[in-house]
């Protein structure tokens, strides 16, 4: 048995719809989509811009507003259905039993109050404790999130502090009524390699010392390696691969995780053109029929053009959406 059958699920998305209804027509950025994110672990959601891993992490917040709607599926937090749940239960959850931290927290913090106060804020929102004691609890947490001088800090505005300290305080805001589950939505990509392996170290902290559940968002495949245990890839909004972090390194199987991975520069590699997977990246308002990956798949073969891939059994909780594997084969 895997770590992750070991572990207890935490949230379940099943089968998720999100569309967006534009005057172009529908677009279907989340198109059937299938996540479990057990306790105590961080699971990976990879893929390029627009491939519908945010829009996902926002339907679990129930976080879609107009043109968006959620139009199929279901949502299970700790065995509660977040779809169509009163909103009052939903803000109840939002910040408390899940937090968010986001790219740039410049954009997430209000640059007119101090980080300690707006920490503060987001603990007497949502939990009954009196001003000293959140502000207590801010501290701590500044310093389990690594902020020194963590007391002088706290009467910091957002601009006197480094993008690596402000993402601390953005963390730390996540983290101060201790959820369980926290969503971070490319929380590296706004940093220096230095400061993003720190970020990372921290986060692995935070879910051993808590118990969190991390769903890490991102487009680079270096960070997934650092720090999940599980890995789905995404694609024009349908999940393509999903796999143990060891065996999606080990035993890459689809297409375009190949095609990813083969475009990260390697410095030990020999001098050589960088690897691009060809072509583009479908518009979701006209996606090609059959495979989704076709037109950019140098295995495609004439059922791809015409029939969509199920996502199939690889072995070892690796699922695959490509027919070269629907017999549980491979690629030569
Ligand atoms: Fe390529 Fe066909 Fe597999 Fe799609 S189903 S990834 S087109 S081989």
């Amino acid at each position: 048995m895997s770590e992750l059958q070991k572990n207890e699920e935490l949230l379940k998305i099943t089968d998720l719809k999100t569309h967006f209804f534009t005057h172009k027509g529908v677009v279907p950025a989340v198109d059937g989509v299938s996540i479990e994110i057990p306790r105590r672990q961080i699971v990976g959601v990879v893929g390029e811009s627009g491939c519908g891993k945010s829009v996902t992490a926002m339907s679990v917040l129930q976080l879609i507003s107009r043109p968006g709607k959620i139009v199929g599926g279901s949502i299970r937090l700790d065995g509660r259905e977040l779809v169509g749940a009163d909103i009052n239960e939903i803000r109840s959850i939002r910040g408390n039993k899940v937090s968010v931290i986001f790219q740039e927290p410049m954009t997430s913090l209000n640059p007119v109050y101090t980080v300690g106060r707006q920490v503060s804020e987001a603990i007497t929102a949502h939990q009954a404790v009196s001003q000293e004691e959140a502000r207590q609890r801010v501290v701590d947490m500044f310093k389990a999130v690594g902020i020194p001088e963590a007391e002088k800090r706290y009467k910091s505005y957002p601009h006197q502090l480094s993008g690596g300290l402000r993402q601390r305080v953005m963390i730390g805001m996540a983290m101060a009524c201790q959820p369980q589950l926290l969503i971070a939505d490319e929380p590296t990509t706004a940093l220096d390699v230095t400061i993003e392996a720190q970020i990372l170290h921290l986060m692995k902290q935070l879910e051993h010392d808590f118990g969190t559940s991390i769903m890490l968002i991102t487009h680079n495949l270096g960070v997934v390696a650092e720090v999940c245990d599980y890995v789905y890839v995404m694609y024009a909004g349908k999940i393509m691969e999903q796999a143990g972090i060891f065996d999606l390194f080990d035993h890459t199987a689809h297409p375009y995780t190949k095609g990813l991975l083969n475009s990260i520069p390697k410095p030990t590699a020999e001098k050589r053109r960088l690897y691009n997977i060809k072509g583009m990246v479908p518009n979701l308002l006209r996606l090609p029929k059959g495979c989704r990956f076709s037109p950019r798949c140098e295995y495609a073969r004439p059922e791809c053009f015409e029939h969509e891939p199920e996502l199939y059994d690889a072995g070892n909780q690796h699922l695959v959406r490509c027919f070269l594997y629907k017999n549980g084969g491979g690629p030569a």
